[in-house]
């Protein structure tokens, strides 16, 4: 109901309504009225403005209002203000309308319900455009949303990186750095009374790289990853920290055994072939483990990389635990492997001379020169001191190459001293024999023709007498290099590699040596190398010769070369020196 309200006189009254009607001008809202009884509507001249109906005023169709409504919503406008009738009370609706031009206006309507003077029920109300209003909200509300979807994507890729910065692209593994945080956090944790880090590394991964490529070599990795997770209690963590380096963290596991026991499994399953396209591949993994009672005192990531290195350095597929002694070993093999790398430096890595003689005629036909290192405490060293060391620290390529460099300069200066001097041979690692830069250096040495022997241990062709070697043993004998096979007999040469490889000579093998005047069967199997090196063309030299019962048996075999303690010991270069020098007396007495 509307409010009564005293008015007191007719020019109060006028007034008011004067007052009233600039008001309304003012604010541009509309009023109208409807006769429900006669359904009547009346509206006023800004009601027509606001439908833009082209009239100032008077009454309306009741379908003038509903027609102009926007399909959308006329509907529930008309129930809305049907629901008003019913109930006899407020209306307050809002609604788009249409304007004759197409234009979309949003409107806001409220009215009571009143009696009029005339006893009739009636709405009384008023309609603004709140069109601004409402496209400033929806504009509002846009933002709004634009900017929670931003926050929301922001959260997102916060994650997204906070994810990538602690796991592993390729596996999907936690990496290195959230290992060692989670590592650390597990030392402190009260209910942690073991922890152990088993370190592992997968054996042949960088050949499958290499001969397969690279999607190959992450199939590989991939299919790690998922085998040591499947291998592990759900309590331990593995994670990737490397290329091909993997670490499980295992805590409260119940002692070595049971490491020992997790660790085969794990190798276990690594050893099973990776199915790649129509290939089947296969690495396995050597394991270093550290493990500690004591909680956070050790240095568990170092000490199972400690023995992990050690696991490799023993061969593949191996589990090594740490212990103090392997620490102690490791520490002192990488002083002797810093001293060697000064000693190289330095040049007291020298060659040292063992002289080869014709079986008949005893005369010098070749030397063999050995490595020495002439320590400043130690002494002389042999090279059973530091050829493991060498290798294991990759010196090797750079021992052989000191070593030839040494023995080109000897051989310039014997020869300057008018001594003829034969073939010397030096000993090559395999490490040298795949250096990249073996066939420039040797280029640059411009070494004579028929000066030089490569000796090359028999195992190296074990592996791979693949195309790759047989090239560059070709290169290599190109430039008037020749190729002896060294300890023949002692490893399986395969005869198919010999005679595609066609060394210059054969070097039997010190241990068949050794009992060749006692034992028949040592002799039958000189026999036979003999036979074969005869069959295909190669000479025969013997090592180890060590009396003259051997030199005797090895001529009388038809080996054409001794070399051994029975006729001449290892000697430095001045001693050697002397040796031509007499030599050349004798020779020049004799043409006297
Ligand atoms: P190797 O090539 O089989 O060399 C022969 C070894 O037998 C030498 O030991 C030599 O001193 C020793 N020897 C010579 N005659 C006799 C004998 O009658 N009886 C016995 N029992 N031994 C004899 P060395 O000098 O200690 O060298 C050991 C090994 O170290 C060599 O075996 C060779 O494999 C390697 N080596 C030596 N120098 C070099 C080098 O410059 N580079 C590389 N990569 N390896 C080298
Ligand atoms: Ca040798
Ligand atoms: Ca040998």
């Amino acid at each position: 109901m509307v409010p009564d309200n005293p008015i007191r006189s007719e020019r109060e009254f006028q007034d008011i309504l004067r007052r009233l009607e600039l008001a309304l001008d003012a604010s541009q809202i509309g009023v109208w009225e409807h006769d429900l009884d006669r359904n009547v509507i009346s509206w006023d001249a800004q009601m027509h403005r606001l439908y833009r109906t082209g009239r100032s005023s008077g009454p309306v169709a009741t379908a003038v209002w509903s027609d102009a409504i926007h399909p959308d919503d006329r509907l529930r406008a008309e129930e809305e203000f049907d629901d008003a009738v019913v109930s006899r009370g407020q209306y307050n609706s809002e609604f788009r309308i249409i304007w004759p031009n197409g234009e979309i206006r949003y409107i806001r309507s409220r009215a009571h319900f009143y009696v009029s003077d005339e006893g009739r029920p009636s709405f009384i109300g008023a309609e603004w455009d709140v069109t601004a209003d409402v496209l400033l909200n929806d504009e509002a509300a846009r933002q709004r949303s634009v900017a929670e979807a931003r926050a929301l994507a922001l959260e997102e890729s916060n994650a997204r990186i906070e994810y990538a910065a602690e796991h592993d692209y390729l596996t999907g593994l936690p990496n290195r750095r959230l290992f060692d945080s989670r590592l650390a956090e597990l030392a402190e944790m009260p209910h942690v009374s073991t922890l152990a880090v088993l370190h592992l590394d997968l054996d042949q991964f960088k050949q499958i790289n290499d001969s397969h490529g690279h999607t190959a070599g992450d199939a590989v990795l991939r299919a790690a990853a998922l085998r040591i997770e499947a291998a592990i209690p759900e309590t331990a963590m593995a994670a990737r920290i490397g290329g091909d380096e993997f670490v499980i963290v295992l805590v409260n596991f119940g002692g070595m055994a049971a490491l020992n026991r997790i660790a085969k499994d794990v190798q276990r399953r690594l050893k099973k072939k990776v199915r790649f396209g129509q290939e089947l591949l296969q690495s396995g993994a050597s394991i270093g483990i550290s493990w500690s009672a004591n909680r956070g005192e050790a240095n568990l990531l170092a000490e199972s990389d400690i023995a992990l290195y050690q696991a490799k350095a023993s061969g593949r597929d191996r589990i090594e635990f740490f212990s103090q002694q392997l620490k102690d070993d490791l520490m002192s093999k990488r002083r002797l492997a810093e001293e060697l790398t000064l000693a190289l430096e330095s040049g007291d890595i020298v060659p040292f001379y063992q002289l080869q003689f014709d079986a008949r005629t005893r005369e010098i036909v070749g030397i063999e020169a050995l490595a020495r290192w002439k320590h400043p405490e130690r002494g002389i060293l042999a090279p059973g001191t530091f050829l493991k060391v060498a290798d294991e620290y990759n010196l090797s390529a750079e021992l052989d190459a000191t070593i030839l460099r040494r023995v080109l300069a000897d051989r310039r200066s014997w020869e300057r001293h008018g001594a003829k001097v034969p073939h010397i041979a030096v000993n090559i690692s395999g490490q040298r024999l795949y250096d990249p830069l073996l066939v420039d250096d040797l280029v640059a040495l411009k070494i004579a023709p028929n000066s030089i022997v490569f000796e090359l241990i028999e195992t190296i062709f074990l592996d791979d007498c693949d195309d790759e070697l047989l090239q560059r043993v070709d290169r290599i004998k190109q430039m008037g290099i020749e190729i002896e096979i060294d300890d023949f007999g002692s490893g399986h040469a395969s005869l198919i590699g010999l005679v595609r490889l066609r060394p210059t000579r054969l070097k039997i093998d010190r241990q068949l040596v050794d009992e060749i005047d006692t034992s028949e069967e040592q002799r039958r199997v000189v026999k036979s190398i003999v036979e074969i090196a005869k069959a295909l063309d190669v000479g025969v030299i013997a090592e180890g010769v060590e009396t003259e019962a051997h030199a005797a048996v090895l001529a009388d075999l038809g080996c054409e070369t001794l070399q051994g303690f029975a006729l001449s010991h290892p000697a430095s270069a001045a001693e050697v020196s002397g040796v031509f020098a007499r030599l050349a007396a004798q020779a020049s007495r004799g043409r006297l």
